[in-house]
């Protein structure tokens, strides 16, 4: 088993093992004095885990209760929310008990954001079953919520218990979840670790997962341990989404994936960078080259003046500025902060 040490304010591990599903019990027993359980998951994963999720904690003499919500990022609501507060309070969950996050992205952050305030804050146990909450939104401990006004709007930090990845819960993802998870990879040798890069240029991510979700897991470690709530170096994880968001919500949320949006904000600004002499030159045609192997898009239909409009309502602008993510070369970036009124012109690219 891969054990991945994560040194935030209260410091927890990341394991990695395939099959590692069936022992949730008997790792989660190791942390905690619960004796209650609720599992949290959506209805395209409760028929493939739950049973397996809860049977192992069964074993281990942990009272279990399963909250299951309707799935999609259109149900990532205070609605859905308020709905796993009341199946808490029925089940008669204590400040010592677990809620288990048992699926991607939108389960993690929903379940996570339900015991930050259940309760002014209980513990919970993630256990992500998408390539994209593996290698990213598992890590890092930022939980949430969307409004009807844009994405993550309320929300809260609150670090798990552990987090337990089974690789093998890929094996049933559909290509398209694949691919989108691949755009939060390939933005992380972009930030950080060229030699990764070259990695997924060179080889077929796909063969090595555990490797790679590994590499990325100790990534996105080493930046939050260093910067916990955001005030500065945690911003590089933001490669690619200043206009990646543009794009997801100019598309309508659920038009198109959150990674694959990610892509084409990855491929776009390092070719302003280029042009802005900021980014090495030839580093757009490399990202673009890698995003197309995994899958993904490289360019969008929206205009600079559509983007940067959208880009504009983001909450991480409410300082009147905006600081898209640049990458210097493949493995090095930079934050470069533009004043919103000038943020139109920086990105058109003549
Ligand atoms: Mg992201």
């Amino acid at each position: 088993m891969k054990t991945v040490h994560v040194s935030t304010g209260k410091p927890y591990d990341i394991f990695i093992e395939r099959g590692l599903l069936d022992s949730c019990g008997k790792l989660l027993r190791g942390l905690t004095q619960a004796t209650r359980v609720t599992i949290v998951c959506d209805t395209n994963v409760a028929p493939i885990y739950k049973q397996r999720v809860q049977s192992s904690l069964l074993t281990q003499g942990f009272s279990v209760n399963t909250h299951i919500f309707p799935a999609g990022e259109q149900n990532k609501t205070l609605d859905t929310i308020a709905s796993i507060y009341s199946s808490l309070a029925d089940f008669r969950m204590t400040r010592k008990d677990v809620i288990v996050a048992l699926g991607g992205g939108v389960c993690g952050d929903m379940a996570g954001f339900a015991a930050a305030s259940y309760l002014r804050g209980i513990d919970f146990l993630q256990i992500p079953t998408s390539l994209l909450a593996q290698v990213d939104s598992s890590v890092g401990g930022k939980t949430g919520v969307d409004l009807p006004q844009g994405k993550n709007l309320v929300g809260a930090f609150h670090q798990p218990l552990a987090v337990l990845i089974d690789p093998d819960t890929l094996s049933t993802l559909p290509d398209e979840f694949m691919r989108d998870g691949m755009g939060e990879v390939i933005k992380y040798g972009c930030i950080k670790d060229a030699e990764f890069f070259e990695f997924l240029e060179r080889e077929n991510a796909f063969k090595r997962l555990e490797d790679v979700i590994e590499v990325c897991v100790k990534i996105k470690r080493d930046v939050v341990s260093r910067d916990e709530r955001e005030a500065g170096e945690r911003m590089l994880l933001n490669f690619g989404h200043t206009l990646g968001h543009a794009i997801e919500k100019l598309s309508g949320f659920g038009g198109i994936t959150h990674g694959m949006a990610v892509a084409v904000g990855m491929v776009m600004i390092a070719n302003i960078g280029e042009e802005r002499g900021i980014t090495e030159p030839g580093t757009a045609e490399r990202i673009a080259s890698v995003c197309k192997k995994y899958g993904l898009p490289t360019s969008t239909r929206f205009s600079a003046h559509e983007l940067a409009q959208a880009a504009m309502g983001d909450k991480k602008t409410a300082l009147g500025s905006i600081s898209p993510v640049m990458l210097k070369r493949i493995g090095e970036s930079l934050i470069r902060k533009t004043a919103l009124e000038d943020f139109e012109r920086f990105i058109t690219v003549p």
